[in-house]
Formats: structure tokens, C-alpha cells, sequence
């Protein structure tokens, strides 16, 4: 939990507090039901008239920003690497289906535009990838890497979507289907552009980015 020592104090006055389970003023409410990542479960935490010791405290007084930034390094570096994962099935799967599934007399895949979806989702899982392995290697290396974390999570995160969507549409009719769970993994998806900050807000940070 971040709060500040004093609102004058700007970011210098943030602090990061660690609020153990059992704090007098912390309640957690109800569970949230979402559209994707229904095994995450989510609800609110409310802190109310909360009273924390100095040693909760996380990290030097006024330095709660950089504890938030080093942490959503962490966090953006790490949370979709499993994404990876269901891109590349996705990518294999896909593969498969345009091989053995036959229309007009040939299978799928040799249709340009068909080919064209799987070219695409190969080049983005290829991307994903390396992008993941490089904020790993500079963070290994205790390089700066919040640029690369902040550029790695929006990238994977939109690919991720659009990877779902091509491998439903290359299924066709199928591909709708529960059973195949591609709508389950383009749920999960949409939730990957959102958390970790969204990627409208990914692309905020001028100064970041150089621009
Ligand atoms: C599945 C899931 C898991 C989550 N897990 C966690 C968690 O573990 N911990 C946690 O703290 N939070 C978590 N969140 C919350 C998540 O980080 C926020 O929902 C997210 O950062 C967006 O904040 P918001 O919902 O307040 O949207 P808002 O800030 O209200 O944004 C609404 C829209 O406006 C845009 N917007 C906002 N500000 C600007 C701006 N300055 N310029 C341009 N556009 C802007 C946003 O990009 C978005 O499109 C989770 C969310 C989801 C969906």
C-alpha cells in the first residue's frame, strides 16, 4: 500500500507500507466476478482509519515511488512471460488446422490470406519473446530496465489479443466454440491489456519513450 507522509510533499512524501492481513482498519470485500483470469480472484481492499507501525514501513520514508517503480519493473518483465506459452500452442495449433483442414479442394493454409494470419502470429510470438528475454538479461545484469518492462508488457499484452483473435478466425466456425477455449484464452487476454497499467496508458510516458 503507498500513502504519503504529507500531500505537500509531492512524490517525495510516498511511502510504500506493508499491511499484514490482521490490521485493524483493513476489510476486504466481496468477490468480483470478470469476464476473464476467473481463477485470479479478485475484490477490494478498503483501509479505513488504518494505524501502521514504523516497521511496516517498506523501504526508506519518501522513497515509496522508487519501491512502486522497481516493483512494476518486476511486475511488467514477468507477468505475461506464461502468455508466451498459450501464444506459441495457439501458433501450434494453428498450424495443424491449416494443414488438415481442407476447403475448395486444398487444405486452408494454402490460401495467401490464410498463410498471412500465421506469419503474423509467428512473427509476434517471435518478437514477444525476445522482448521477454531481453528485460530478463538487463535486469539479470541489474541494468535499468523499466523502458524495455514498460515496451515488453505492451507489446506481449496486445499481441496476446490479437494472437487470439487470428487463431479463432482461422478456425472458422469452430473457433467459436467453448470447447476449443479460444474465447477463454481471448478473455484472459483483454484483462492482459488492462492490469499492470493499461495500454493506453502504456504509451503515456513521452519522456520514456523520447519523444
Ligand atoms: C484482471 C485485472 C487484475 C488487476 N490486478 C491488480 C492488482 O493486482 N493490483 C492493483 O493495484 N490493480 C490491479 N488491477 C487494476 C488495474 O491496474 C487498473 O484497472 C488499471 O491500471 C486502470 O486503472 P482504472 O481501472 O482506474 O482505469 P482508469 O484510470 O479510470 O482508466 C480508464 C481509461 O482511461 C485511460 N486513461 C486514464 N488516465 C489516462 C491519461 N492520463 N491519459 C490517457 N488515457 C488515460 C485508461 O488507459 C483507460 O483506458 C487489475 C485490473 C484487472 C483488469
Amino acid at each position: 500500500m503507498y500513502a504519503t507522509l504529507d500531500p505537500q510533499l509531492g512524490a517525495a512524501g510516498i511511502c510504500a507500507f506493508i499491511v499484514e492481513k490482521n490490521t485493524e482498519g483493513r476489510s476486504v470485500g466481496t468477490k468480483k466476478d470478470k469476464m476473464g483470469l476467473r481463477t485470479a480472484l479478485m475484490a477490494e481492499v478498503a483501509l479505513e482509519n488504518c494505524r501502521l507501525r514504523g516497521r511496516t514501513l517498506l523501504g526508506r520514508e519518501g522513497r515509496g515511488v522508487e519501491v512502486f517503480n522497481c516493483s512494476m519493473a518486476w511486475e511488467r518483465a514477468c507477468i505475461l512471460a506464461t502468455c508466451l506459452g498459450t501464444m506459441r500452442r495457439q501458433l501450434e495449433r494453428c498450424v495443424e488446422h491449416v494443414r488438415r483442414r481442407k476447403q475448395f479442394g486444398q487444405p486452408i493454409g494454402k490460401f495467401q490470406s490464410v498463410a498471412n494470419r500465421i506469419v503474423d502470429m509467428k512473427l509476434r510470438y517471435q518478437t514477444a519473446r525476445l522482448l521477454i528475454y531481453k528485460v530478463g538479461w538487463l535486469m539479470q545484469g541489474n541494468k535499468s530496465a523499466d523502458m524495455d518492462a514498460a515496451m515488453t508488457k505492451l507489446y506481449v499484452s496486445e499481441s496476446f489479443v490479437k494472437s487470439c483473435l487470428d487463431a479463432i478466425q482461422i478456425h472458422g466456425g469452430a473457433g467459436f466454440l467453448t470447447e476449443l477455449e479460444f474465447g477463454r484464452e481471448m478473455r484472459d487476454s483483454v484483462g492482459s491489456t488492462l492490469y499492470s497499467g493499461t495500454s493506453f496508458s502504456g504509451r503515456l510516458s513521452r519522456e520514456g519513450w523520447g519523444i
